[in-house]
């Protein structure tokens, strides 16, 4: 059973990471930025009510996300297990999740925490050429992700759930040493 939750600032590459590792498990990868984008894209409600928020760099509030979370993890393909990506970003979404989970008999087996030094987060934002890496939005969503979301790494860490991970290494060493922490049974 694989079930991880990728930490780390933005520009990290979660997003890549936990595409590779999640086919190499054979688990979803359940993205809330994507699942944001995709309903942004589509002008659902939901999408309407987060655009705003997304292109400014700032979360999008938690009655926004929570139910939607919810709801992925009750979807049959999280049988074998998922990775979550851009979830739990504050304390309170963490809160969530574990009582979720607890609701549900399920338990994370680790975070992982991709450590990438702070000017290199900003040149790979600014490569990517996203609609919400502008320089002004980057140094936004940089300050958001320190105030809100690096106090998950100590709230983890005090769970021992923490694996912290150099993700200022090229693609494949980091996929490499992401894999040897993960001990998926890639036949199931
Ligand atoms: P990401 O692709 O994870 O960098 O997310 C892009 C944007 O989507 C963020 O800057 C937020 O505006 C929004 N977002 C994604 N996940 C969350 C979350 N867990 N809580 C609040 N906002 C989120």
């Amino acid at each position: 059973m694989t079930r991880l939750i990728f930490l780390g600032p933005p520009g990290a590459g979660k997003g890549t990471q936990a595409k590779v590792l999640s086919e190499n498990c054979n688990v979803p990868h359940i993205s809330t930025g994507d699942i944001l984008r995709a309903a942004v894209k589509a002008k659902t409600e939901l999408g309407q009510k987060a655009e705003g928020y997304m292109s400014a760099g700032k979360l999008v509030p938690d009655d926004l996300i929570l139910d939607l979370v919810r709801e992925r993890l009750g979807q049959e393909d999280t049988a074998n297990g998922w990775l979550l990506d851009g979830f739990p970003r504050t304390v309170e979404q963490a809160e969530f999740l574990n009582k979720l989970l607890d609701e549900i008999g399920q338990s994370c087996e680790f975070v992982i925490n991709l450590e990438v030094p702070d000017d290199v987060l900003v040149s790979r934002m600014l490569e990517r050429g996203r609609a919400d890496d502008k320089e002004e939005v980057i140094r936004t969503r940089l300050d958001v992700y320190r105030k809100e979301t690096e106090p998950l790494i100590a709230f983890y860490r005090g769970r021992q759930q923490l694996k912290s991970v150099d993700g200022n290494q090229l693609m494949d060493a980091v996929s490499e040493a992401l894999q040897k922490i993960v001990t998926c049974d890639i036949s199931d």
